[in-house]
């Protein structure tokens, strides 16, 4: 693993993400704006039912995908 090895956001996790979680708070950020969570395997559903409860998930989807996205712009 190197450094830029992406590392769940889960607290006290320092597993390698594998899902990024793409978040919006509407009272704070403009409609077209995306947070970004990454979350391992094991914390993946946890970090998505924290967003989900307050309205603020938007995505999930894998951390390779999301890459490829950005590269594709
Ligand atoms: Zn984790």
């Amino acid at each position: 693993m190197s450094d830029e090895t992406p590392i769940c956001s889960a607290k006290g996790c320092r597993t390698a993400a594998v899902w990024v979680l793409a978040w919006n708070n509407p009272k704070i950020h403009t409609p077209e704006r995306r947070k970004t969570w990454l979350a391992c395997e094991e914390h993946r559903e946890h970090l998505s039912q924290f967003l989900g409860v307050r309205g603020f998930l938007k995505d999930v989807v894998l951390l390779t995908e999301w890459q490829e996205q950005e590269q594709r712009g």
